[in-house]
């Protein structure tokens, strides 16, 4: 066959067929969007019927860009979500508030504290309007790469089977291609189990009322004895909010029986609350609103983001830490990264033109992600904790922080995005010493008096 003879038929053969997207949590949702806007045909195949609950709550401020630029923000606008402006910090009696308004890098200061039922329901329906095919209850598991003139294939529970002109894995916990294609490695992060429920909690109506603490602060609380052991509240509007703590399973399990019903996990998360002084002041008049749930080992890592004819975003392909919110500001950075090389991919008509997914895609995404991992593992191993609670910080060093902690962790022009373990552990090493002088008793690990 000539040159131009080919080039017609593969153009012709993506003309004819669609994008398939698995999954319409918030990555599958931003690329849908992205694409049906641009005059694609986008089809997503989502195995849950929406609204469905998902964990994931507290955005950050990074986000607004990602929705802006794919044009859910007026979806996600109508949600009349909880403002979020920063993030409030507690240990042993101290507390710390960091502002995400006062940051380093320009961009959104503020966001929102999402239930994610309704967040999720409201980009997906955008993501329809603008024009892609959406099934709910349809469930993807079998698959084969693109291979020559041939297209991605996918086959359903429902027996189809699908050709796509392009594949974007956005199935988060499902996995299903790092799965499919063999490419789960290992995560690099200790495997821990979190315990979360929502609540009505009763913030508002405190006699006395609570001191300090904004609901437009996720709270991010740390145990008083165990220093691997953290919770969340992130409240949301109408006096709702989520609670969770996270920890090592040991741990975490070893408060009341191993039985796997609701009414045990809320008590062990009830009795992880009592055993912290500010939660537990805070949410004295909280009541439970949903069962609770529990989720282990959901760090997960993949050895390439793509492959012939497709793509991993989101959870699909890495999924670090709850600690710093990053989970959902990833996905739509990964759905935002993608969209354009889909594009030339739709439009090339010989292997020449074909982005390169590698130096284009994956390295520039990862980057960002290893400044969170960075973050991550400087959180559990204290030097983050040192860094945050240090008693008298530099302003400038402190929006540097406040900048990666709200999402810019893609702006090489800060030294804790460029440099973020050197600069981490040299700054913590500055701060650990300022604790030695002021708080010996903490440094050791117990609790002051
Ligand atoms: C304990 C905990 C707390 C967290 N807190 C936060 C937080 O505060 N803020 C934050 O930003 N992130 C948080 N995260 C991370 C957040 O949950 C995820 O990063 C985010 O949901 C990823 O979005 P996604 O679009 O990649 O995947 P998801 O939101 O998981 O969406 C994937 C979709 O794919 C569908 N699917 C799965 N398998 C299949 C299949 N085989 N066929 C078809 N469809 C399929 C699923 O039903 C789902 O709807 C938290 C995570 C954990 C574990």
């Amino acid at each position: 066959m000539d040159k131009a003879r080919d080039s017609h038929t593969d153009l012709s053969r993506h003309q004819a067929k669609e994008v398939i997207i698995i999954g319409a949590g918030p990555a599958g949702a931003a690329a849908a969007a992205w694409l049906a806007r641009a005059g694609h045909a986008v089809r997503v195949l989502e195995r849950s019927h929406f609204p469905r609950f998902s964990i994931g709550e507290s955005l950050l401020p990074r986000c607004m860009q990602h929705l802006k630029a794919c044009g859910l923000m007026p979806y996600a606008e109508a949600g009349d979500y909880q403002p979020k402006t920063g993030a409030a910090f507690t240990r042993r009696g101290e507390h710390r508030h960091i502002d995400f308004r006062d940051k380093f890098s320009d961009g959104p200061g503020t966001t929102w504290q999402i239930e994610r039922a309704d967040f999720d329901q409201r980009l997906i329906e955008g993501a329809r309007e603008y024009g892609a095919k959406v099934e709910f209850g349809v469930t993807v598991n079998g698959f084969r790469a693109a291979e020559g003139n041939e297209g991605p294939r996918l086959t359903l529970e429902d027996g189809r089977e699908l050709e796509a002109a392009f594949v974007l894995d956005a199935s988060g916990y499902g996995r299903v291609l790092a799965r499919l294609e063999s490419l789960e490695r290992d995560p690099r992060l200790e495997p821990r189990v979190a315990l979360f429920g929502h609540v009505h909690d009763g913030i508002a109506g405190l006699t006395p009322p609570a001191e300090g603490y904004h609901r437009d602060n996720i709270l991010i609380a740390s145990h008083p004895v165990h220093p691997d052991v953290w919770y969340w509240l992130i409240p949301f509007t109408h006096g709702r909010a989520s609670l969770g703590v996270v920890g090592p399973r040991e741990l975490i399990e070893a408060t009341g029986d191993d039985s796997e019903n609701s009414l045990n996990k809320q008590q062990r998360l009830w009795q992880w609350v009592n055993e912290e002084p500010r939660l537990n002041e805070l949410l004295r008049d909280a009541t439970p609103a949903n069962a609770v749930q529990s989720l282990g080992g959901y760090s997960a890592d993949v050895s390439r983001l793509h492959g012939p004819g497709y793509a991993l975003l989101g959870n699909a392909g890495e999924f670090l830490d709850p600690v710093f919110s990053s989970g959902v500001t990833i996905a739509l950075e990964s759905a935002l990264r993608a969209m354009p090389l889909v594009e030339r991919e739709l439009a090339c008509t010989d292997e020449s033109q074909r982005p390169d997914w590698a130096s284009e895609f994956e390295q520039p995404l990862r980057r960002g992600i290893n400044v969170f991992r960075e973050f991550v593992t400087a959180w559990y191993d204290g030097r983050l904790p040192d860094i945050i609670y240090h008693p008298d910080p530099h302003l400038r060093i402190r929006q540097m922080i406040s900048a990666v902690l709200a999402g810019y962790a893609w702006d090489e022009k800060n030294p804790f995005v460029s440099a973020s373990r050197r600069r981490l552990t040299a700054l913590a090493t500055l701060s650990a010493s300022a604790h030695d002088t002021r708080q010996p008793a903490a440094r050791k690990g117990k609790i002051p008096s």
